[in-house]
């Protein structure tokens, strides 16, 4: 099933082989991936065995129409061939990496031809497979990458001001960077997945600090006068309103 071996594209990948396979869904449903490869004979092979995973595949034959294409559509991954008339791989893969940081890239290249290449491009969202390489191979690659980038937007919370990444723990106010307490970053962390609600001072203790705390503590009180004086600045309070008889509420109306 190696690229360059007379590509069998019906046998490519069955589902439930290779890395890929944990995910039920397959998880290629819907993403739109940007083929810019030359040789038809490979596109043909990786549109048919990406479409067969559930990819929206659409391809271009040469270096300026596929960074024309990937600078102007919107796709969830491209995968760069490296030798391409009109425009090289790299120069497109630097154009791309500039305009779309985010967008994971797959190059194609023959062994060697990159390595030493590669330096001075941002490697962040870049990956590459040496030719020949299987279809199955490609598809976990590009599922990888796509799991990457929806594992990161999902780590992240942003409301009233207040950025979380849940991930590195770090956390901004009004664009300031503050430092919390473990405990003060988990009551945060609570307080904004249930931005809008009025939450009660048992609900916080036991999410936060789990049931064996005793419910006559003013603990919840004390640690929400923390994260307001951390997260507020003059002018600027802590969108943390006390909610009368209840509990707190981040955010929200009112
Ligand atoms: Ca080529």
């Amino acid at each position: 099933m190696a690229i360059g071996t007379g590509p069998e594209p019906g046998t490519a990948v069955a589902r439930g082989e290779g890395p890929g396979s944990a995910e039920a869904s397959g998880g290629g449903e819907g993403a739109r991936v940007l083929l810019i490869e030359d040789e038809p004979g490979i596109v043909d092979f990786l549109r048919r065995g990406l479409e067969a995973e559930g990819f929206v595949v659409e391809a271009a034959m040469d270096g300026v129409e596929g960074e024309r294409m990937a600078l102007h559509d919107r796709f969830d991954a491209i995968v760069l061939d490296l030798m391409l008339p009109r425009r090289g791989g790299l120069e497109v893969l630097a154009s791309v990496r500039r305009a779309l940081p985010r967008v994971p890239v797959i190059v194609l290249s023959a062994r060697g031809e990159i390595e030493d290449r590669v330096q001075g491009l941002d490697a962040g969202a870049f990956d590459y497979l040496v030719k020949p390489f299987s279809m199955a191979e490609l598809v976990a690659r590009v599922r990888a990458h796509l799991r990457t980038i929806a594992h990161a937007s999902a780590s992240r919370l942003n409301a009233d001001g207040i950025e979380v990444d849940l991930m590195s723990r770090r956390v901004r106010a009004g664009g300031r960077a503050v430092t919390l307490s473990t405990t003060e970053f988990e009551l945060l962390v609570y307080l904004m997945r249930h931005r809008g609600q009025a939450v009660s001072r048992e609900q916080i203790l036991s999410s936060v600090w789990g049931y064996e705390h005793d419910p006559a503590t003013n603990v919840v009180d004390v640690y929400v006068g923390y994260l307001r004086r951390k997260l507020g600045a003059p002018g600027e309070p802590a969108p943390i309103s006390t909610v009368r008889a209840v509990g707190y509420r981040f955010g929200g109306p009112g």
